[in-house]
Order: structure tokens, then sequence, then C-alpha cells
């Protein structure tokens, strides 16, 4: 067998379960071998049938006697039976699982896992455990058990344990990835023992070892990745950059005409980013400020100093109403400085469109504001010196467009994502980071409040009489993160709900993912002229939307959320002048997700907020795959600061005793792996 072997040679299942499983991007046997467990459940010690404590989740053994099967008049197959060891016995009972009457005889030594109840006689009692018999090689109890992520109704987690086990026997012939000089090093298991201890642990002990193995070689791979586009960048765009010189006194000019001072953080920004436009090395930086923190400024000045030495500048949002909005910010500031400006989007007439192509290649333009239809337009400027651009993951590899044989404009991007930065550098260590970590003065933070079930009658009447002194309010249905077509839906009947039932008199209006561009343009258009009051929105509400009058934003199923990406939904509201308020309903009460919720009511930095998230999560469930398209770590934590320093050591060593990599065959093809998955 070869771990490159697809499935349905090796394993002996059904069609049914190997296309289910390939819903989930496992084919080969090495997917399945990656497909670590979500948790692990300790019953690895028998318990004495006397320290048994209802309530708590045990394992005992014992030998099976008085083994029956019946019907209830319901239709219900009970099973029952006693199971008896040196120090008393326990009833066993499971509902509905037929199988188990064919799988058990009377005799049988098992080890049974499971909850422990009281049962209907007041006698001790096992329900529905997970058992297995004694044998040596037992994988479902009396062990440190995996407990995998299921899919579907196929594939469960007892269902994967089965067929990862026989698998591991093959963990030992699994490939060195990493070098063995850093294995050694750094005290690594060997990937095939690290692999069988993830899924099949001896011990917590080992455990540990395993997972800080897998993590360390994660953010290895991670940031070799990155380091060797950031390599490839310096090398093959060395040279190709406009120097754009900024001196004091144009500082001072564009300063001057601002109606405030910097922050002390766009002030720093600056700084770095005016260092990088001298050089003729493209600048790769990423400014990552919360919402409101000033970014657009930082921006503009870029955007004026390219202009002052004859560079032109693109500034690129990812949607029109985005575009248009940038539009009007940047002109406002930059136009009393002379320079000169176009907006083109998907929605601007043919002969504009020409009129702005023809005007940026004669260079009678410093700054074209666009959407993605400027990257199509191919347009083909006098010489694009710098290229701003909003949100960048929603443009991909799209903006090479903007990069010209001999000529790559200096490129900065911007996120409202909360992304420290020690994550940042892990997974886009490519790009040199700006953070504004301060918010401009005199801002009235939204009122956040979490709202208890039987309190939301009052707050949609809260939010009536709200709207009717002209307010509007956004309403954000639940995420649903594996499937859009679900939260599409479910925003359908919400939207339907709110508008038939709780607010038959206002104008309330639907915004979702599947709406095309357009329509989602004239939707917000509409609540942005006040022409919509309430807003039922899926998570496709804007990051940046700027819309002052919008004071209330109410959040369902906010449990679903990351602490990060509530915060940044509730940056919807409070641009403007009135007090602004954030309602939190939740499906659950348990005391973790008031416990969590709670921090939403305290805290107001997105970045402190991430933290929170970030030391119990992974990047991708913090902030959403699909709303920002950070990847999630399947091992690492972020909280692993030794691993995350020694493997970027590693990697910027190995890379400069080996720039091609060609002498690591392994590593070269996981690389090509990530980088196209
Ligand atoms: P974002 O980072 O979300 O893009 P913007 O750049 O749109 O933030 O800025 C939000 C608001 O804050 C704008 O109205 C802008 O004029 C204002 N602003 C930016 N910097 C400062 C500052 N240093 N002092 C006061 N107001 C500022
Ligand atoms: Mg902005």
């Amino acid at each position: 067998m070869d771990i490159h072997d697809p499935l349905s040679e090796i394993l002996s299942t059904t069609s049914r379960h190997l296309k289910s499983l390939s819903e989930i991007g496992i084919t080969r046997v090495e997917d399945l071998l990656d497909y670590f467990p979500r948790k692990y459940v300790d019953f690895s010690a028998p318990k004495k049938f006397a320290e048994l404590i209802p309530g708590e989740e045990a394992t005992v053994v014992g030998t099976i006697q008085n083994l029956r099967s019946f019907r209830t008049p319901r239709g219900r197959t009970i099973i029952s039976a006693r199971l008896i060891s040196a120090d008393g016995a326990l009833n066993l009972t499971w509902f509905n699982q037929n199988f188990i009457s064919r799988v058990l005889r009377n005799g049988d030594e098992i080890a049974i896992s499971g909850k422990i109840q009281i049962g209907p006689r007041g006698a001790i009692a096992l329900v529905g455990g997970s058992f297995e018999k004694i044998s040596d090689e037992m994988i479902h109890a009396g062990r440190i058990v995996p407990i995998y992520r299921t899919h579907g109704k196929l594939i469960s987690s007892k269902w994967l344990r089965e067929k990862i086990f026989p698998l591991l026997d093959f963990s030992a012939k699994l490939p060195a990835i990493l070098p063995s000089a850093i294995s050694k090093k750094e005290n690594l298991l060997a990937r095939g023992e690290a692999i069988r201890q993830i899924h099949f642990p001896d011990s917590f002990a080992k455990l540990e070892c395993a997972r800080e193995s897998l993590a360390f070689e994660e953010l290895f791979l991670l940031q070799l990745s990155a380091l060797r586009r950031k390599l490839d960048w310096q090398i093959g765009a060395a040279g190709t950059a406009q120097k754009i010189s900024a001196t004091p006194e144009l500082f001072a000019q564009f300063a001057t005409t601002l109606p405030f001072r910097f922050t002390a953080a766009q002030k720093k920004s600056s700084i770095e980013i005016l260092a990088d436009l001298r050089k003729d090395l493209p600048m790769n930086r990423l400014l990552e400020g919360d919402v409101g923190s000033g970014k657009t400024i930082v921006a503009a000045l870029a955007i004026f100093l390219a202009a002052r030495n004859s560079a032109q500048s693109a500034l690129l949002a990812p949607t029109e109403i985005l575009a248009a909005q940038h539009f009007r910010s940047a002109i406002r500031l930059l136009h009393p400085l002379g320079v000169r400006g176009e907006l083109l989007t998907g929605s601007t007439p043919a002969k504009k469109k020409k009129e702005i192509a023809a005007k940026l290649k004669s260079g009678e333009l410093d700054l074209v504001v666009g959407t993605h239809a400027l990257l199509e337009s191919k347009i083909d400027f006098a010489n694009l010196g710098l290229a701003v651009i909003d949100e960048q993951h929603r443009f991909g590899v799209e903006q090479r467009s903007l990069v010209r044989k001999n000529s790559t404009p200096h490129i900065l991007s911007m996120t409202a994502t909360p992304i420290p930065r020690t994550l940042a550098l892990t997974i886009f260590g490519d790009q040199d980071v700006s953070i504004l970590d301060e918010m401009p003065p005199g801002r009235i933070p939204p009122i956040t409040r979490i709202v208890p079930p039987g309190k939301r009658i009052e707050a949609e009447r809260w939010i009536e009489s709200e709207v009717a002194k002209g307010r509007q309010v956004f309403v954000v249905c639940p995420l649903v993160e594996e499937s859009e077509v679900l939260e599409v839906k479910s925003a359908k009947k919400e939207f339907a709900r709110l508008s038939e039932k709780v607010f038959p008199k206002l104008k309330l209006g639907l915004l979702h993912g599947k709406m095309r561009p357009r329509e989602k343009d004239a939707t917000m258009s509409a609540f942005a002229a006040g022409e919509i009051q309430i807003l039922v929105a899926t998570t496709v509400v804007e990051v940046g939307i700027d819309i002052p009058n919008a004071t209330i934003m109410l959040i369902e199923a906010a449990e679903r959320f990351g602490l990060a990406q509530l915060h940044q939904l509730r940056g919807r509201v409070g641009r403007g002048s009135e007090q602004s308020y954030c309602f939190l309903f939740s499906e659950s009460d348990s005391p973790e997700v008031r416990e969590r919720l709670h921090s939403m009511e305290k805290i107001s930095s997105g970045f402190e907020l991430a933290k929170i998230d970030l030391a119990n999560r992974g990047p991708g469930e913090v902030f959403g795959v699909r709303q920002s398209g950070i990847p999630d770590l399947r091992v690492a934590k972020l909280t692993d600061h030794e691993l995350i320093k020694n493997s970027r050591e590693a990697g910027q060593k190995l890379l400069k005793s080996d720039p091609t990599l060609e002498s690591f065959p392994e590593i070269l093809a996981k690389l090509a792996d990530m980088e196209e998955g």
C-alpha cells in the first residue's frame, strides 16, 4: 500500500461512504491519515463499580449476562444486559441499536464507556455506551479514544476510528517531510509515530509530543511558503518599482489640509509606508486597522505622494458601493491638493470608461478608484506607481494584472480584520505589516447588550420606536459557515417573519450572498438613502460600509460568530453623532456562551476580542474562512510562541542554504499541495 493510493482500493466500505468522504476532500490514504481528531476522551482507566458517579463519563470492564432484547408498544427496541465484575453489577441499556444483539453474547468480556446514570429503580446504569470486547487492540473503549468531526449520516466518529486504526500500520512508512537535522534539533517525533499518536495516543504526554511535532511541521510549511513568496518578490520585482520620494515638506503640506491631527498609530504606519515607497523594490505591505481607525487617510497620503512624483495610483474596493464611498472620501481629501481622480466600476457607462482609460494612458489622471471591473478593463496606465487594495483576499490573483513586465506598482493592502501580528506574519509572512491599534479621539462606542430570549419582544418594540425617530437597523442572520445555501434560506425566512409578523408597517430589505452584485449594490444604496428602514442580511453586509444614520445592529445566534466577527458587524453602526446599539441574541444560554458574549459588552477593541477567541479556537473559525479568507491552523495554536519562532527561524535558515529547495522534494510537494488548495 502507498499513502497516495485512492481509498476506494484500500477500504472495505460502500461507495456511499466513499462519496461522503470525498465531499470533505478525503479521497486518498494520506487524506484520511491527515484527518486528525477534534478531541479525545479518556477512557483509559477502568473504574471500580463502587467509584462510579452518576452524570460522569467512565469506562468499566465486566462480563455480559441476561442479554435481552424487546420492543416497546411504541416500536422502540430496547436491549438490556447486566455487566458483572468482581466488585458488583451494573445495568446496561441501549435504545434502537438492533445490531447489538448480533455482536454481543452472554459471557462476553467487554470494556464499555459512556455516561453513568441512575436507572428506574435507583440502580446504577450505563445507557447507550460504546463498548468493545476485551482484546489487545481496543479502539472504542478502554483507552484514550479519539473523537472525530463527523460528516453527514455515514461518516461517524466510530466509523472513522474503525477505518483509520488499521491504516496506522502504514504510518511508519510515511516519508519524513522535515529534514532530519531540523527534526533532531527540535526534538520532534518521527512523522509516522506522530501521526499514530495523534490518532490513538498511548498517553496524554505522547499526544502532546505528537501535537507539537505536527504543529511545528504545519507552521514550518506555512512560513516557508510565505518566506518563499517574499523571496520571489524581492528577486523578481527588484528594481521594477518607481521610487516615490517623500519629503517632510510634502508630508506637512498634506497634514495641514486635514481638519485633525494624525493619531500616533497613523503616524507610525505612515512612516513605515514612506520608507517603503522610497525604494525601487515594490512595497508589499498590509495596513490593518479596526473599522474607523483611519486607514483611508493613510492611503490618501501615499496616493498624494505618488501624484507629486508623477506616479499614478489605483485604489481597488471589493464592491461598487465601497468603491464609490472610497472615491468620495479620497477626492474630498485629495482634490484640494491637486490630485485628479475618477471612479470606474461595472456600472460606469462604456463611453465614460473609454474616456477614463484614455486619460489614464495619457497621464491626465493621477488616481482611479474602482472594483474588479477596473482590473478587467486591462488599462494601459501611463505610469502606475501605487495600488491600494481594500480587503485584498477578495481579489486573489487578479491583482497581478496590474503588474507589467518591467514595472510593478507599490502595493498597499488594507484590512479591517483584527489579525494579531504573530498570526499575520505566520500566514501572510510575505507582506510587511503595519497596524493601526488606536482610534481617533472622540468616538462614541456602541452600547452592546446580550438579549435573553424572554426579552425579544421588548427589544423589537424598542427598535420600532427608534425607527419611528428616524433611525435605521441592521438585522444579521445566523452564520452557517458550512453552507451558504442554508444561510440564505434562513435569511429569507427571517425576512418574511420580520416583514409579515413583527414589523408589518416598516420598510424592510433583504441582502444575502446569492444575490447578484448589482442587486446587492442596489439594496445597499436604498438602505444608504433611507428608503429601507430595516436591512435583514447575512454576513455579506460589507465591512467598512458607512451609513451614519444606522444606529442599531441586531445579531441573531450571536454565539455562532467569532468575537472578532461580531466586532466587525458591530462596526457597521456608530458612525454618526447619535449613540448606537448592538444587540446580541443567542440560541444558547450556556455559561460559556454568556461569558464569551459578555466580553462583547465590556471590550471595544477588535484586537483584544480576537485574542480572546484565538486562545481557544483556530483562526479560520475566529475570523470565518468565508469572510476573511484566513485558513485554519490544523494543529498549531497561536499560543505556541516557541514553535512559531523556531519554525520561522528554521525556515529562514533552510531557504538560505537552498533557495530553490530542490534537495527537498517532499517539502516542495507539500508546498505545491498547499498553494493550490
Ligand atoms: P477606516 O479605517 O475604517 O477606513 P476611515 O479612514 O474611513 O476608517 O476613517 C473613519 C473616520 O475617522 C473618517 O471620518 C475620518 O475622517 C476620521 N478620522 C481619520 N483619522 C482621524 C484622526 N486622526 N482624527 C480624527 N478623525 C479621524
Ligand atoms: Mg474604510
